[in-house]
C-alpha cells in the first residue's frame, strides 16, 4: 500500500514541506510514498484524519497546532516532552501515534555547523520570543551548553523586557541574539523587533529563524551593522531530514 505522510496546520498556503518531500520522493525514485496537505483550522479533525487515511505514516505538525497536539498523541519521544511541542508524529499500522520535535535538531546542527567552536566556547544568547521554536532553542543550547535569556514582551518567569536591551547589549559585544517570533515573515516583511541597533555590532551573530523572506528587515540591519547573520532555511532542510529519518526507522 502507499504510505502517506503529510502536514497538518492552518491555513497551509505555500508549504515547504509538500515540495521538500515531493522532491525528494522525485528524484530518490521513492515510488510508493506520497505527501499531501492536510489543513486542520483546529484538531476536532484529527482523530478523523488518523481514522480515514489509508497507509498514513507520518505527519508533520505547523502554526497552530504545534502544542496543542501533545495530548492527543499515546506517545512522546524525550525531547518532544521537555520541549512541550511536537512537529513530527509517526503513526503505525493500528494507528498508534507518537509525537518528536525535529526542530531542535535542525537548530542545533545548523547552529554548530555556522559556529563550530561553539561548545568549547560559549556565547551568552539571547532569544527573542517564548513559543514552541523558542522552546526547541532553548533545549539546544542546554545541550550546548550556552547560558541563554529569553526576551519576551510578556509576563514569562525569567524572562527580559525589551527595554532592558541596551544594558545586556552594552555588557555582551559578543552574543548570539536568536529571533523566535514570526516578526518580519512574509507578508509582514517591513516588520521588525525593536533592537537598539547602535549597539548591536561585529561580536553578535544574528540568526533569524524565518526563511521567507530569505533576509529579513532584522538581518540586514544586523548586517549593516557588521554582525553575522543567518537565516532558518538550513534548519527547515535539517529538521525535514530528521523527520522522514524518524519516519523510516519507527
Ligand atoms: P509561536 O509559538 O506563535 O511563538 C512566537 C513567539 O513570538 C510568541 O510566543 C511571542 O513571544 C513572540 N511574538 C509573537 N508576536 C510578536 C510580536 N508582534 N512582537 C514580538 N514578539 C512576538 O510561533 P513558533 O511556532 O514558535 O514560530 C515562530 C517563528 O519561528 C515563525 O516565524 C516560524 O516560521 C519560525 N520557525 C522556523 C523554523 C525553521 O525550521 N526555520 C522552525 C520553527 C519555527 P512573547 O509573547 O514572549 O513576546
Amino acid at each position: 500500500m502507499t504510505q502517506a505522510y503529510g502536514l497538518i496546520g492552518y491555513p497551509l498556503g505555500h508549504s515547504f514541506s509538500e515540495r521538500f518531500f515531493t522532491e525528494k520522493f522525485a528524484r530518490e525514485g521513492i515510488r510508493n510514498a506520497v505527501y499531501r496537505l492536510y489543513p486542520l483550522p483546529d484538531l476536532s479533525g484529527f482523530r478523523d484524519l488518523l481514522r480515514n487515511t489509508p497507509g498514513l505514516r507520518g505527519l508533520n505538525v505547523t502554526i497552530p497546532h504545534k502544542v496543542a497536539v501533545v495530548p492527543l498523541l499515546d506517545e512522546l519521544d524525550e525531547t518532544a516532552r521537555f520541549i512541550g511541542a511536537v512537529n513530527t508524529i509517526t503513526v503505525d499500522a493500528q494507528g498508534r501515534t507518537k509525537g518528536y520535535n525535529t526542530d531542535a535538531h535542525g537548530f542545533l546542527v545548523s547552529l554548530e555547523r555556522w559556529i563550530p567552536d561553539l561548545r568549547q566556547r560559549p556565547l551568552p544568547a539571547l532569544v527573542f520570543g517564548s513559543g514552541g521554536a523558542s522552546r526547541a532553542v532553548r533545549y539546544a543550547f542546554d545541550q550546548l551548553g550556552v547560558p541563554h535569556t529569553v526576551v519576551s514582551r510578556g509576563p514569562e518567569k525569567n524572562a527580559m523586557d525589551y527595554a532592558a536591551l541596551p544594558g545586556w547589549l552594552s555588557g555582551h559585544p559578543d552574543a548570539l541574539l536568536i529571533n523566535t517570533t514570526p516578526v518580519g515573515m512574509h507578508p509582514d516583511a517591513a516588520a521588525c523587533l525593536p533592537l537598539p541597533w547602535a549597539m548591536v555590532g561585529s561580536g553578535h551573530f544574528v540568526y533569524d529563524l524565518i526563511y521567507n523572506p530569505a533576509e529579513t528587515l532584522l538581518l540586514q540591519r544586523a548586517r549593516r551593522q557588521g554582525a553575522s547573520v543567518k537565516n532558518g532555511l538550513d534548519m527547515l532542510i535539517l529538521q525535514a531530514e530528521r523527520a522522514w529519518h524518524i519516519w523510516q526507522h519507527a
